[in-house]
């Protein structure tokens, strides 16, 4: 059986796009508005040589956003259960926000390991958003970007000790 990694993010910051990436087909629904992803998603994943099995979280609705932190607490645990590793994602031309910080404290206390990731990294616009990532305690975050394909070979690095 292949290990699994899940992938954890608030809404918008590229997981699912990040997921497509991986498997290499469209199965995961990309869109615009934040929390578009209805179901945890699974496919076979190939990065270069390492081949895994990743999860896409989320399922959130923005009738329900004021339900939002309890329902991703929820995911993102079911998530970590029986994973080798999750990739945690945030957005690096946004930056870090107070949600991000909420998730970054509870997978503090995980003892899965976190590749932690600062996806739209293309160009300079998320320059910042590195920095502080630095600030969330979790390592040295990787800059990728998921729709480009760049940084794929730092979230190799990352992964390949989990794998
Ligand atoms: P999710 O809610 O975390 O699953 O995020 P999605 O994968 O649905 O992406 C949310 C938005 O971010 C979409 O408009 C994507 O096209 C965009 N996006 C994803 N990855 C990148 C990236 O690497 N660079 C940029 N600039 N936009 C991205
Ligand atoms: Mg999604």
């Amino acid at each position: 059986m292949l290990p699994t990694i899940a992938i954890i993010g608030r809404p918008n910051v590229g997981k699912s796009t990040l997921f497509n990436r991986l498997v290499g087909k469209k199965l995961a629904l990309v869109d615009d508005r934040p929390g578009v992803t209805r179901d945890r998603r699974e496919g076979s994943a190939q990065l270069f040589d390492l081949k895994f099995t990743i999860v896409d979280t989320a399922g959130y609705e923005e009738d329900h956003i004021e339900t939002l932190p309890g329902r991703m607490r929820q995911q993102t645990e079911a998530a970590l259960v029986g994973a080798a590793g999750a990739i945690f994602v945030i957005d690096g031309r946004v930056g870090l926000t107070p949600l991000d910080q909420e998730i970054a404290r509870w997978l503090r206390g995980t003892t899965v390991p976190i590749i932690l990731v600062v996806n739209k990294a293309e160009g300079k616009a998320a320059d910042n958003g590195i920095m502080e990532a630095y600030e969330l305690g979790l390592g040295e975050p990787k800059p990728i970007s998921a729709e480009h394909g760049e940084g794929m070979a730092e979230l190799y690095e990352g992964l390949m000790p989990v794998i």
